[in-house]
């Protein structure tokens, strides 16, 4: 039945319970010990049920039960608390403040990303990259920054999970009820829905804005299922990643085009962009289309100011896993911003290309994205290295090393991963600052101060939760497919919560290799059932993407041989991954394994939530693990190698992951002192919460990314855009000369004043007689690079020198000098090098020039 009419009803409060309204709607309650007690204490079944969800809660709840709370003074009490707290949160916004607070114009930056992992009544994620975004968006606000992010509202979300009788994977898409869940309709002041149009081939689209409020931070999410948008487009923003490549690129075109647009219609005027992965980076394309229109700029200065703007985080470690489309498709939905540009097709789509001169090869979402940032990242150390391979090619001319890929390892939220249990401990020890803290602090060394035993009762407590909450799960699953009873009653049997539990849960990809741990299945069973006295079991959970076959294969795999093995109680899976689950296993666990082929896990963040509640990580050393202190905080699997030959490679880790359990982990868990508490095993414990605690931490990268992308690339807004732009139109003017006269610099001659055996720390004078063209010194950086030669004959690790400019001889041609000593003996190398300079400039590197002396 059509309705003829529709209503937003919203819940009924007694007037004393007003503030829970404003309680439920901000996320804030999520990372607040308090707040959350408070909506699981109005009605715990409920809160339960709605899947944590305060606005359904308070939706649902029976009037009866309203007006006793309303009575209740010990509920009053502490509501009054909670809101008290967040209002002083949402005044408290220190730490930007006190790095920006002179800054005279109101700065914002605006991030993207296809999703956000920010609650469980959320679905609008699908897994690290989600989650990831959704701590940065909480530490933004923790740190006060001034950040305004832009996605999609997922009609249906991402995919539930759960597994027929054989262990294969189905999917469910329950379907978001928007009106039910901690979202803001947005509107314009005659009351109207806020709308942006976004064209598509032959026909506009159009969506509504939902705001999610994370603390201070806003969240604006795109919705298309409206009318007067035909059902196709009604449908773009229905799943996350589903649908073919088309679907894909009308949701990348929404997300970008839409989103610079929705911002623009709420009345933000942003002056710094980051794309947190390539999906939104049809942004660009708007960006310079509104610069060129708006503020009259020529596509060279827009796409200048855009590119200084402009941020980009890279996720991916293998090129596969990147977004390509076809030149044709490209050109078809968005080839009219090439007319706006005044491009031909082929200078269009070499935005998108790493070789502009293939023009057979793709439009790339990435390629675009960082052919228009000035600040690029991987998300760890050995994804920043693995990065720089990958896309070497845009900058062919430079040493890897050198790649102006840079890298901001990722964190967690602290307070939303934390157990209640563990938060209220580290307060008590630590003081309430801990979760922001900076390694350095000296708080983090008051960890030692926290009693072993109670540590201990607290993770023993953690551990019982998780094996209960794990059972109830198991159970709803069961007779949810219509299980028989004995198959239910069973589950109540599953895992003890009193033995060593290994964690395992992460989407699965079978890079990932979540079976890897039962590879030899006669060894891991006598390491399960140990004697009598040491046991392990395991607990795993994720999901398979629904169209990865072989993922789905794993996990029917796993369920096979839990079953032909007889390991039912110990080795437990998890139905349905999600935000809660993760946050009990992270929790609960002793050990928190990752078995990925290095290099192929970017990152990964479970495991540091892990450790922040005092977890052990057992990890091939890939993605964050590679830069931890692994041998205090856990065990390495593994000393960093890469294989060719993926048998070898599981057989090798296979075993030694075996052996590590056998001979160190079992034995260090269950050494127990005269008090039955495991010392060892805790001091291990309260290294983990000391050394990654602080350093694995959103809030330490929220700062990262502030102090190296955000406070940088706003200033370079400010500066280029003052004085009515004229900043920019000369940066790009100077660009176009530099390009013209570029291949006409000549290094005449190198002098170098030495034989050519030297003796270490020898000083040797250096003088080279250059050929600037229609180019000032000013214009130029003039460098030598120096270090040891290879058995390429290339030089490995060079040192940059910069040369100073002596002015110019009888010929006008340009004499630098500069000294050079070499630290280290044997065949060393040296060369001449030229880069472009501009005080504008983000880097040397940014017109991807240099040129060296041949
Ligand atoms: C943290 C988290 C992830 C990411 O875990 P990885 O270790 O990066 O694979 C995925 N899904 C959920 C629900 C999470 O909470």
């Amino acid at each position: 039945m059509q309705p003829i009419r529709t209503f937003n009803v919203s819940p009924a409060l007694p007037e004393a319970l007003e503030p829970l309204r404003k309680l439920a709607y901000n996320l804030h309650w999520d990372w607040n010990v308090e707040t959350k007690d408070l909506f699981r204490r109005l009605d715990r079944k409920l809160w339960e049920s709605t899947r944590h969800n305060p606005v359904l809660t308070l939706g649902m709840i029976s009037q009866a039960r309203l007006e006793e709370v309303a009575e209740d003074d010990g509920f009053l009490a502490q509501m009054e608390r909670a809101s008290r707290q967040l209002d002083d949160y949402l005044k408290e916004r220190t730490w930007y403040r006190k790095h920006r607070g002179n800054s005279e114009e109101k700065e914002c930056y605006a991030y993207f990303c296809a999703e956000y992992g920010l609650v469980d009544c959320l679905p609008i994620y699908s897994g690290g990259l989600g989650v990831l975004a959704g701590d940065h968006l909480k530490s933004a606000s923790d740190l006060g920054l001034p950040l305004v992010a832009v996605g999609l509202l997922y009609q249906e979300g991402y995919c539930a999970q759960y597994l027929n009788a054989d262990g294969w994977q189905q999917e469910r898409y329950p379907i978001n009820d928007f009106y039910n869940m901690p979202l803001h309709l947005e509107r314009n002041a005659d009351g109207s829905e806020v709308r942006v149009a976004v064209e598509y081939p032959g026909r506009t689209v159009y969506a509504r804005v939902w705001r999610v409020q994370v603390g201070t931070v806003s969240l604006y999410l795109l919705d298309t299922n409206i009318e007067p948008n035909n059902p196709y487009d009604q449908d773009i923003t229905d799943r996350l990643y589903g649908g073919d490549l088309d679907m894909r690129i009308h949701q990348e075109m929404m997300l970008g085009i839409g989103g610079i647009r929705a911002l623009k219609a709420l009345g933000y005027k942003v002056n710094v962009y980051h794309l947190n992965e390539g999906h939104s980076a049809f942004l660009i394309l708007e960006r310079i289309r509104r610069y060129m229109e708006e503020e009259g700029l020529s596509f060279a200065e827009a796409k200048q100011l855009a590119q200084s703007t402009q941020l980009f985080t890279t996720h991916t470690p293998v090129s596969a896993g990147f977004d390509l489309f076809p030149p044709d498709k490209a050109m078809y939905y968005v080839g009219h911003y090439a007319n706006i540009f005044g491009l031909s097709r082929e200078e269009f789509l070499g935005l998108g290309r790493e070789d502009t001169g293939n023009l057979a090869s793709p439009f790339s979402m990435a390629a675009l994205a960082i052919k228009t940032s000035s600040f690029i990242n991987g998300v760890s150390r050995l994804h920043g290295d693995v990065s720089r391979k990958m896309f070497h090619g845009l900058w062919s001319d430079l040493p890897l090393d050198e790649v102006p890929i840079t890298s901001i390892t990722n964190g967690v939220h602290a307070r939303s991963v934390v157990a209640k249990a563990n938060q209220e401990l580290y307060d008590r020890y630590l003081g309430p600052n801990w979760s922001s803290r900076k390694a350095e602090d000296p708080l983090w060394d008051r960890v030692a101060s926290i009693p072993d035993e109670e540590l201990w009762r607290n993770h023993q407590a953690c551990r019982s939760q998780m094996v209960m909450s794990v059972r109830e799960r198991l159970q709803y699953h069961l007779r949810d497919r219509g299980a028989t009873s004995a198959e239910i009653d069973r589950a109540h049997e599953v895992l003890d919560p009193s033995i060593l539990t290994i964690g395992f849960a992460r989407r699965f990809a079978t890079y990932k290799r979540a079976n890897l741990f039962m590879r030899d299945l006669d060894r891991i069973k006598k390491i399960i059932q140990g004697n009598k006295e040491r046991k392990v079991q395991f607990v795993i959970s994720g999901k398979a993407h629904p169209k990865d076959m072989p993922g789905k294969d794993l996990i029917r795999d796993i369920i096979h041989t839990i079953r032909e093995a007889g390991l039912e109680n110990s080795v437990v899976f998890v139905p349905n991954y999600d935000i809660h689950i993760a946050r009990l296993m992270v929790s609960g666990c002793d050990i928190w394994l990752n078995t990925p082929r290095r290099p192929r896990e970017a990152s990964g963040t479970s495991g540091m939530k892990g450790s922040m509640n005092g977890l052990m990580n057992v990890s091939i050393l890939d993605g964050w693990w590679d830069e931890a202190d692994y041998v205090r905080t856990g065990w390495p699997i593994g000393h960093g190698e890469e294989y060719d030959n993926p048998e070898y490679e599981d057989e090798i880790e296979a075993n030694a992951l075996y052996e590590l359990m056998e001979k160190e982990i079992v034995p260090l868990f269950y050494n127990r002192d005269n008090e039955g508490l495991p010392r060892g095993w805790i001091a291990k414990m309260k290294d983990a919460i000391r050394l990654n605690c602080p350093t694995f931490n959103t809030a330490r990268m929220l700062r990262d990314y502030a102090m190296r992308g955000y406070f940088p690339a706003s200033e370079r807004y400010k500066a280029m855009t003052s004085e009515n732009y004229q900043p920019v139109k000369a940066l790009a003017q100077w660009k176009q000369h530099l390009f013209e006269q570029w291949y006409n610099i000549k290094i005449e001659d190198i002098d170098i004043a030495a034989a050519k055996d030297l003796m270490v720390n020898q000083t040797v004078a250096v003088k080279s007689r250059i050929n600037l063209a229609g180019l000032t010194a000013d214009d130029l950086q003039i460098e030598l690079y120096q270090g040891s030669v290879n058995a390429d004959g290339q030089i490995v690790n060079g040192v940059p020198v910069v040369m100073d400019y002596q002015g110019t001889d009888e010929h006008n041609i340009s004499i630098y000098t500069a000294d050079i000593c070499y630290g280290a003996s044997g065949l060393q190398g040296l060369s001449l090098r030229v880069f472009p300079k501009h005080k504008h400039l983000s880097s040397l590197y940014e017109p991807g020039l240099v040129l060296w002396a041949s």
